[in-house]
């Protein structure tokens, strides 16, 4: 496709310049708006005013500009319908061959911390989308450009007559996918505007995700996967950066995000978290990374192997060198010293991965056939001023210590879910088994004789006593647990005869 005459109206005005002078020595005629004009005359390139091909000034403050039949007739026509042609001949349109527009910063104003609404509706762009879209639309006649990015494989493919429809096609295809993000923008700002902060569930999820990347496979190596981001995250595992070792997988992800949960439960001391298949394997804490780490490992090393590591301080150089030896898929830190990272980038299959703090709050998304399911995290924490002590016998300091540390755990263990604890360390998880006392017996047998003298967990209440008894037997003292079954009474009575102190919560933390 020829390319006789470009529209170029930008906010982005990177690399416009060159664009425009590459276009003028194709020998493609220029019409532009005030500001991207100006740039592109200031140096020296010829460029026609918008108001000039329409007759009117730019007005109301820029509200309309090229928002006109001139503009929109030039860019719209078919150009081999007779009556296309008949009505462009008619009121004088010249077709227009080439649209490059990117549109006002609408994200990046309301990103400022004390935009005005006014200022956030005024940077809502009305004549940049009309010209995308009507160019988009009409592709088989003209090429839209909307990434700054494109603009030397465009020139490129001018140049060798490689502007083909199968191209315009994709370019229509960026095109719209470019003005569907901006109005998906503007519609989640509004909505905030209209519902408040509070509102974290609007009547329509209009969230957009971009492709981060491909990955080999999905869970299997028979399903076909990608990685997606919300393009107005900052922080979390979709922004984190991957310093050293193979392509993420995307089972690597997922247990990134269950790891990277957890080890973030604790900000005032160093904790150290090891994931497999999302649940922890060996969590704890220490006075230092290397201690917290080693501590995780010790807590169950057979399951660590090939794990995901995950801690919430810096990996030094006494961690990375206890590390070296292990095989783990992933470590993630908050920052890797320049000699944690020169120790463990040696090593090939490890993959390093820095990953940038996030306060905000995100929703949970559930994909459901035909559906969404949408949820606020998880985020009650309790501790033991929210507890009420139910037995004979209140936890002892170190107990409560304990009991805290395991409620922590517990809550990002699939259920049913039940955690056997010391202070600060794992002895043993059962996690996701369809019976309770049956996630105990695995907790317990993991824990072996470390069982005598834990405190247990659980995600949810006891519905029978039987639990109870197998923690009594295997030695553990104390309990923590939601409560609320009709039959907590069985399950005090069974905790006051093994001496056991337990605690109810009052709230639940099912995770499926
Ligand atoms: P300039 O810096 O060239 O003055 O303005 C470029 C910006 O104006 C581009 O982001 C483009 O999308 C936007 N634009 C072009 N025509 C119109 C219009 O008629 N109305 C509005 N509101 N924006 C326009």
């Amino acid at each position: 496709m020829a390319v006789k005459r470009a529209l170029i109206s930008v906010s982005d005005k990177t690399g416009v310049v060159d664009f425009a002078r590459g276009l003028h020595e194709l020998g493609v005629e220029i019409i532009s708006t005030g500001g991207t004009m100006k740039a592109i005359a200031d140096a020296g390139i010829p460029v026609k005013s918008v108001s000039e091909v329409t007759g009117f000034p730019e007005m109301m403050d820029g509200r309309v500009k090229t928002l006109h039949p001139m503009i929109h007739g030039g860019i719209l026509a078919i150009r081999d319908n007779p009556e296309h042609v008949k009505a462009m001949k008619e009121h004088g349109i010249t077709g227009i061959d080439l649209v490059a527009v990117n549109l006002y910063p609408f994200r990046e104003t309301i990103a400022k911390p004390d935009v005005t609404r006014a200022e956030a509706i005024e940077n809502i762009d009305i004549g940049g989308p009309s010209m995308v879209r009507a160019a988009a639309k009409n592709y088989k006649y003209v090429a839209v450009v909307v990434d700054p990015k494109q603009y030397d494989d465009i020139l490129e493919r001018i140049k060798n007559d490689q502007l083909t429809d199968e191209f315009r096609l994709d370019l229509s295809r960026k095109a719209f996918l470019h003005t569907g993000l901006y109005d998906c923008a503007i519609a989640d700002y509004l909505t905030k505007q209209v519902n408040g902060d509070n509102d974290t569930l609007p009547d329509i999820y209009s969230m957009a995700y971009v492709k981060l990347q491909d990955l080999r496979y999905g869970e299997n190596p028979h399903q076909k996967a990608a990685f997606y981001k919300d393009p107005e995250a900052t922080g979390g595992i979709a922004a984190a950066k991957q310093l050293h070792g193979k392509e993420l997988s995307y089972n690597n992800i997922v247990d990134m995000e269950a790891a990277w949960d957890l080890a973030c439960e604790w900000k005032d001391q160093p904790a150290c978290v090891i994931v497999k298949h999302t649940n922890p394997c060996g969590t704890a804490l220490g006075s230092t990374a290397l201690e917290a780490f080693q501590r995780a490992f010790d807590a169950d090393s057979k399951s660590a192997f090939g794990g995901i590591v995950a801690m919430n301080r810096e990996c030094d150089k006494e961690t990375a060198e206890a590390m070296k030896p292990i095989f783990f898929e992933v470590v993630m830190a908050p920052k890797f010293s320049k000699e944690a990272f020169d120790i463990l980038s040696t090593k090939r299959n490890i993959r390093l991965i820095e990953v940038p703090s996030s306060e905000k709050e995100e929703l949970q998304l559930h994909k459901v056939s035909g559906g969404l399911l949408v949820q606020t995290p998880d985020n009650s924490a309790e501790t033991r001023k929210d507890c009420k002590v139910v037995t004979d016998r209140a936890p002892t300091e170190e107990e409560w210590q304990a009991l805290e540390f395991a409620w922590k755990i517990v809550k990002h263990v699939k259920s049913n879910a039940i955690v056997l604890t010391g202070k600060d360390v794992t002895l043993g998880v059962g996690a996701g088994q369809m019976n309770r006392v049956g996630a105990a017996d695995i907790a317990i047998a993991e824990a072996g004789e470390k069982s005598k003298g834990s405190v247990m967990s659980s995600d949810a209440f006891f519905p029978f006593g039987d639990t109870i008894e197998a923690a009594g037997k295997a030695g553990v003292t104390a309990v923590i647990q939601p409560g609320g079954s009709i039959r907590d009474q069985e399950s005090i009575d069974m905790a006051n005869k093994y001496g056991i102190a337990m605690v109810f919560t009052g709230h639940r933390h099912f995770r499926h």
